[in-house]
C-alpha cells in the first residue's frame, strides 16, 4: 500500500479505520485549520518534524555539579559504606526524602524490588496470606508476594490503568493481608476508596509510587497515604542513581521490621537512638543495605525532584489542553489531575486496531508513541499462568486455594482491552515550546483524520 493513488478516506478505510459518513465533517472547519486537510505522513505526507521526537530518562538530564560534589565527598571520606558514619549520604538522603514527601520514616535500599520485598517482611506476610496486586504492573510487585510464600491475588484495572478499587471487595477472603496499590505511569491509584475497604477488612496497604516518584493524591504526596510506600530509582524512574529504592512509613513498628530485615536482622546507630533500642528481636533477613554513592547521588537528585515533576506536569497540561477541543476525544483517567506526575498523555482509540494505527501513524509524524507501558499484564505472562516458582513445593501455590486459582489472559479481559485501545506520547521535562506543539499537531492532524 503506497497511499498515492488512493484518497486517504479509501485508505483508511482499507484499514478499517474510518466508517461511512462524517470523515470530511471537520473539513473546511477553521477551528481544525492545518489538521483536517493535511495528508498524514504514513500516507506520504509531510511530516510534522523531520527528526524523531522521544522522551528520555528524566534525572540524568539535571545530573550536574551537584550530584558531582555529593559523589566526590564519598570517594575523599574513604568509606562509602552507610554504617560507622560521621555523616552518611544514605542517611541524609533518607531524612530528607521522608521530610520531602511528609512521612515519619524512610529506609534506603537496594531496589524498588528488594524494597518491595522489605515491605512484605514488615508487614509480615507469609505463607497462607493473600496479597491484592492489579494485573497490569511490574513484576516485582507479584514475584515479592510469591517470594513471601504468599498468593498473589489480581485485580482488574480502570481506564486510569490502575487498580480499579470497584473490583477489589469482590477478591477479599479472610486471608488478605494486604493490597499493593501501584500509581502506575505517573498516575496515582484512587486511595480513598482503596484506604476505606482496607480499613473496613483490617487490610494493610502497600503503596508502589516505583512510577510516581514526586505525584500526589488529594495533596499528598504518594507514599505517605498507606500503610507502607516503597520506591525506585533505577534509570527510568523520576530521580536516579541507576538502582535504588526505598521504604515510607509512619507506623515505628513496620519501619523497625523494614530496617532490621534489610540489614541482616539487626539495628544501628543512629536508628538504634530513634528507635529507642527497638521493640522487636531479630529474625531471618537479607541485606538490602544502600551504598553511600547511591545516597549521595540520591541527596542531588531530590533536590531537582520538584522541577522534573513540575515540567512534567506543565508539558503534560499544555498538550491535554491543545487537544481538548477534538470532538469525542477521551483520555485517560486520573483521580487527581493535580497530583498528576505527567508522564505521559494517552488516549482512548476504542480498539486495538486504531489504536495501533494511531501510533503508527504518530511516529511516521515524527513523534514517538507508545501504548501503556513499564509494566506487564501479569496474568497473561507464561510463567505467571505456569505459576512457576524456584521450588516445586513453594507454599504460594500449594494450598488448597493456591492449587485452585486460575491465572492466564481469560482471569483479566477488561485489563487487555485497555492496554490494547490506549496509545499516547510520553512527556519530557526538558521538551521545548516547539516540541510541545509538534505533539499536539501530529496528534491532531493523525486524531482527526481517523475520525468516522
Ligand atoms: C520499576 C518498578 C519496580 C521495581 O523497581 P526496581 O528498582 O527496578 O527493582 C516495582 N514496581 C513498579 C511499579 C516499577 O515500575
Amino acid at each position: 500500500m503506497t497511499g498515492t493513488t488512493k484518497s486517504r478516506r479509501q485508505f483508511l478505510k482499507s484499514m478499517g479505520l474510518v466508517g461511512a459518513g462524517a470523515f470530511w465533517v471537520a473539513r473546511g472547519s477553521s477551528a481544525l485549520a492545518g489538521s483536517s486537510r493535511e495528508k498524514l505522513a504514513i500516507e506520504g505526507g509531510e511530516p510534522v518534524r523531520k527528526s524523531m521526537l522521544s522522551s528520555r530518562p528524566y534525572g540524568p538530564q539535571f545530573y550536574d555539579d551537584v550530584e558531582k560534589k555529593e559523589l566526590i565527598e564519598v570517594l575523599e571520606s574513604r568509606n562509602p559504606f552507610r554504617w560507622w558514619h560521621g555523616n552518611s549520604k544514605v542517611l541524609q538522603f533518607e531524612q530528607a526524602y521522608a521530610k520531602h514527601i511528609g512521612v515519619k520514616h524512610a529506609l534506603g535500599v537496594t531496589s524498588g524490588t528488594t524494597a518491595l520485598l522489605t515491605a512484605m517482611a514488615a508487614l509480615e506476610v507469609g505463607p497462607g496470606d493473600e496479597v491484592i496486586l492489579p494485573a497490569w504492573t511490574w513484576y516485582a510487585d507479584y514475584d515479592v508476594i510469591v517470594l513471601a510464600g504468599a498468593l498473589p491475588v489480581f485485580v482488574e484495572i480502570d481506564e486510569s490503568f490502575n487498580i480499579d478499587p470497584t473490583a477489589i471487595a469482590e477478591k477479599i477472603t479472610p486471608r488478605t493481608k494486604a493490597i499493593i496499590a501501584v500509581h502506575l505511569q505517573g498516575t496515582p491509584a484512587d486511595m480513598d476508596p482503596i484506604m476505606d475497604l482496607a480499613r473496613k477488612h483490617g487490610i494493610r496497604v502497600v503503596e508502589d509510587c516505583a512510577q510516581c516518584c514526586g505525584g500526589k493524591y488529594k495533596g499528598k504526596y504518594v507514599g505517605a497515604i498507606g500503610d507502607i510506600g516503597i520506591n525506585s530509582f533505577q534509570l527510568s524512574k523520576t530521580i536516579t542513581s541507576g538502582e535504588g529504592g526505598a521504604v515510607t512509613t509512619n507506623d515505628d513498628t513496620l519501619f523497625e521490621r523494614a530496617m532490621r530485615f534489610h540489614d541482616v536482622g539487626s539495628l544501628r546507630s543512629p536508628y538504634t537512638e530513634a528507635l529507642k533500642g527497638g521493640l522487636l528481636s531479630g529474625f531471618a533477613s537479607c541485606n538490602f543495605r544502600m551504598n553511600e554513592f547511591t545516597g549521595a547521588v540520591l541527596k542531588a537528585q531530590l533536590q531537582k525532584l520538584e522541577t522534573i515533576c513540575e515540567r512534567l506536569r506543565r508539558n503534560a497540561r499544555i498538550v491535554r489542553e491543545g487537544i481538548a477541543d477534538l470532538p469525542g476525544i477521551k483520555l485517560r483517567k486520573t483521580p487527581d489531575p493535580e497530583g498528576d506526575l505527567g508522564v505521559g498523555v494517552f488516549i482512548d482509540c476504542g480498539n486495538r486496531q486504531r489504536r495501533d494505527f494511531f501510533l503508527r501513524a504518530l511516529r511516521a509524524e515524527g513523534v514517538a508513541a507508545s501504548g501503556p507501558s513499564g509494566s506487564v499484564i501479569l496474568p497473561a505472562d507464561p510463567r505467571i499462568e505456569r505459576k512457576a516458582t524456584v521450588h516445586p513445593d513453594w507454599p504460594s501455590f500449594n494450598s488448597p486455594r493456591g492449587r485452585e486459582i486460575q491465572y492466564g489472559a481469560s482471569s483479566c479481559p477488561k485489563t487487555i482491552d485497555i492496554i490494547g485501545r490506549f496509545g499516547g506520547v510520553l512527556m519530557d521535562p526538558n521538551f521545548s515550546d516547539q516540541d510541545l506543539n509538534d505533539i499536539i499537531r501530529a496528534i491532531r492532524k493523525v486524531y482527526t483524520a481517523m475520525q468516522s
